[in-house]
């Protein structure tokens, strides 16, 4: 089980046993009342789970939204492994490195995983890869994934960006997560121009069933060059209300061939009537509610079943058509 904390953070926590089910992370609170909400949302679904330890968490980065709840969250279930990119944070703005701070006193009396790219999580039943960390990048295809290391042509016209001064995202820990057939692809806050370095001039990443969109849906990320190179059945953003969701950025996931649906964590206001996906595929519809998440039960055939937990509106995206006809050729 991977769970993912979407908006609060973006942590992942892998218990061992092959449950297949792909859900919510680890995450933090952007301001300090929120510190014991996320811990208790992120607990409520790990009790739905039967999960009573978590073997990894992973701290995608140090920004208070991705970090900010992990000591209470310790507090309150034991943590075998920490996986984060390194003891130090670039963020040196004083009202930025408050998560780390808090964070560094757990991380100095447990267990610190720090992978490189390249690296695999060791965690049961899954094939959890990282394919970035403290701004190193992979730089070869990833070995058996489909499609990677195919030029790709979306490269030849593809604009980079100026980064934007928050350094810390540059050190996202990103992943690629792997159930047997099924794939998903979650960068945290990684930038446009890394995001451009993974897939350009070869797309080292292959294709996914979902796309977790990178930084809530902040136009300094998202390079379209990546992600309609991705050919994601579905992506799920980690959009709040007033965070990322930017309407350029939701658009060009829209726009991204093969999309089946784009599911978001809340409706932007920023996008309104035309740059939101319809109601049912929106886990909150403001953030004065109650913190609804997203379940995805993924199978090895890379079948998987989203659900809404608000609704409980639940949608079933089949075994890619491509492999069924191959396994049912004679
Ligand atoms: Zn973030």
């Amino acid at each position: 089980m991977l769970v993912d904390t979407g908006f609060a953070g973006n942590a992942a926590a892998a218990p061992s046993p092959a449950a297949a089910g792909p859900a919510p992370t680890a995450g933090a609170p952007a301001a300090p009342p929120a510190v014991g909400r996320d811990a208790e949302r992120i607990l409520a679904v790990l009790k739905q789970a039967n999960v009573t330890v978590l073997d990894y968490l992973v701290i995608t980065h140090y920004h208070g939204d991705h970090v900010g709840g992990a000591a209470d969250l310790a507090s309150r279930i034991p943590i075998r492994n920490f996986v984060d990119h390194g003891p130090y944070t670039v963020e040196l703005q004083p009202n930025r490195s408050a998560g780390f701070v808090a964070y560094r006193t757990v991380r100095d009396r447990a267990r610190a995983i720090v992978p490189k790219p390249g690296d695999q999580l060791p965690i049961a039943g899954l094939d959890v890869l990282v394919v970035s960390s403290a701004s190193a990048l992979m730089t070869t295809p990833i070995p058996g994934a489909p499609a990677a290391g195919a030029p790709n042509p979306l490269c030849r016209n593809a604009r980079l960006k100026v980064p934007d001064p928050t350094p810390e995202n540059t050190e996202s820990i990103g992943l690629v997560v792997r159930y047997g057939n099924f794939r998903l692809l979650n960068l945290g806050d990684l930038t446009w121009n890394q995001e451009h370095q993974l897939v350009c001039p070869d797309n080292l990443l292959g294709t996914f069933d979902v796309f977790h969109t990178t930084r809530h849906g902040d136009p300094n990320s998202g390079a379209p060059q990546m992600v309609h190179a991705l050919r994601a059945r579905i992506a799920v953003m980690n959009n709040g209300e007033r965070k990322g969701g930017a309407p350029e950025y939701w658009q060009m996931v829209r726009d991204a061939p093969g999309l089946g649906d784009l599911w978001q964590l809340h409706r932007s206001a920023a996008g309104a009537a035309t740059h939101n996906s319809p109601e049912q595929f929106l886990a909150n519809l403001n953030e004065t509610d109650h913190g609804h998440h997203l379940k995805l039960s993924a199978r090895a055939d890379g079948s998987f079943v989203m659900t809404n937990e608000r609704t409980q509106f639940t949608k079933e995206y089949p075994e890619r058509a491509t492999r069924a006809t191959r396994t049912s050729a004679p």
